[in-house]
């Protein structure tokens, strides 16, 4: 038994961390040379009493933790944890369930049947699309593109899961300038290369362009997988799908979509500018930590052709009898076979808020970005690099005298603006021009806390002239 005493004891712990998060240092205070120094010791060869395991690591780590949770954070689009989110993880650590098969946990089983259904009416994608329940969007990018390699060369007579990629017709890939990192670590893991990936032209917010594709369409022959963006991490930009659909499917294409955090943007009526044409594509990936405000580990993989998807990623055993009433089975449409129960908490984040809650959040975070773009802009200083489509802003640091390297002095000024802590923002560089990257996306952010992190800003740009 986990007796009452530490589940009470681990609650204070984590309540009284939630209850100071909006008045932590934002970033890590303490140097990772104590970190280590506490951490890393020698391998335990006796046990020790878990409530002291648990006060000790709770003490031991907490100058390490990053306030990500909290209100001011806003690095890497990451998104907080929901309280509905959070109890149910909780729980699902409690229940411990294998959701693997439906025979090993039915609850887990339902509970993804019921996300998955919520998640194609909450982003609109096509009704008869199978869902996986991923660690996050790379793997989403990997399951998705997963099924895209077996329908295409199905399509050219090859059995790629029997075979592999050797002797297999070449199958050509092709992406956007701007597309993800992690879009070209799945393909590399899917044998299909990243530096092969033919790469399409962008405009100045990081758009496909609609002619260089076509001109790639027109090189292209046989096997042909075309990837869009929904959601630039620097600019928040949508390639335009409506536009770059048609011609793909006209080429026997298989269209996969990288949404992690822009996909959530289909909730608003008003984005529909960016969003139309988003569910014409085969696949689609998506995050659930990032917008969606639940816990790591969390990503969504959307497929059209569940044929495809399934056979892509089927897992047979002599001792995995599915479910007798079936259930979905959740491990038949992942990259994992033994794996955590995440539809629970996906559960509790999206009952909680409902379609209008969460696109009430969705909705406030983009406003909030273009508050926050509007309260720096205000500094002659600091440029906006971007068109504040959604919830990201880039910002673009000007010494006294615009004279320097300025590119240093804005990787100078973001640091500061880390070490200052009252909110965290990450470097990036855009067009070969060093910047800093804001993005609005955790539940807790209010107007407020926008107003201060804006002040915070300007006042270490305001005390470093150069
Ligand atoms: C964050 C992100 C990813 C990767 O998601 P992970 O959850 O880190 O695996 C992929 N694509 C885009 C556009 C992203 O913003």
């Amino acid at each position: 038994m986990i007796g009452k005493k530490l589940l009470e004891e681990t609650l204070d712990l984590a309540h009284s961390y939630l209850e100071g998060l909006p008045r932590r240092h934002v970033g890590a205070l303490e140097p990772v040379e104590k970190l280590r120094s506490r951490l890393r010791k020698s391998l335990p060869e006796t046990g020790t009493d878990p409530a002291a395991v648990i006060r000790e690591l709770a003490r031991d780590v907490d100058g390490g933790l990053v306030a990500s949770a909290g209100p001011r954070y806003f690095g890497f689009v990451t998104g907080g944890s929901l309280p509905a989110a959070m109890a149910a993880d909780w729980l699902s650590s409690a229940w411990d369930q294998n959701a693997v098969l439906s025979i090993a946990s039915p609850a887990a089983g339902v509970v993804e049947e019921a996300v998955s259904d919520w998640v194609l009416d909450l982003l609109d994608l096509p009704r008869e699309s199978s869902v996986g329940f991923v660690t996050g969007c790379q793997m989403a990018n990997f399951t998705g593109l997963a099924a895209a390699r077996h329908e295409v060369l199905k399509k050219a007579g090859w059995d790629v899961e029997a075979f592999g990629l050797f002797g297999a017709p070449p199958v050509t890939v092709v992406a956007g300038e701007e597309a993800h990192a992690t879009l070209f670590v799945a393909l590399r893991m899917l044998g299909l290369g990243a530096d092969r990936v033919v790469r399409v032209a962008t405009d100045g917010q990081g758009r496909m362009d609609p002619a260089a594709l076509e001109k790639a369409l027109s090189a292209a022959e046989g096997p042909l997988i075309v990837c869009l963006q929904a959601g630039n991490v620097n600019t928040g930009a949508f390639d335009p799908c409506s536009r770059l659909i048609p011609p793909a499917r006209e080429k026997g294409a298989w269209i996969h979509v990288d949404g992690a955090f822009g996909l959530w943007g289909r909730l608003l009526p008003e984005l529909a500018g960016e969003t139309a044409g988003i569910e014409g594509a085969d696949s689609w990936a998506t995050d659930a930590h990032k917008w969606l405000n639940v816990p790591y580990d969390s990503g969504i993989a959307v497929v059209r052709n569940e044929a495809a998807h399934r056979a892509s990623m089927v897992l047979a055993a002599p001792y995995y009898i599915a479910a007798p009433d079936e259930i979905r089975d959740p491990s038949q449409w992942v990259p994992e076979s033994s794996r955590r129960a995440r539809g629970f908490p996906l559960y509790a984040a999206i009952r909680s808020l409902g379609r209008e809650g969460l696109s009430e959040m969705v909705r406030r975070h983009c406003r909030q970005a273009r508050l926050m773009a509007d309260l720096l802009n205000e500094d002659p200083r600091i440029g906006i690099e971007n068109d504040v489509v959604l919830n990201q802003v880039l910002v673009r640091f000007s010494p006294e005298g615009g004279k320097g390297d300025v590119d240093a002095y804005n990787r100078k000024i973001t640091s500061l603006v880390q070490k200052e802590g009252t909110c965290w923002a990450g470097g990036s560089a855009w067009k070969g021009r060093a910047a800093m990257r804001i993005s609005v996306s955790g539940w807790p952010t209010s107007d407020e806390d926008i107003r201060v992190s804006a002040a915070a800003i300007r006042r270490v740009l305001a005390d470093t002239p150069e």
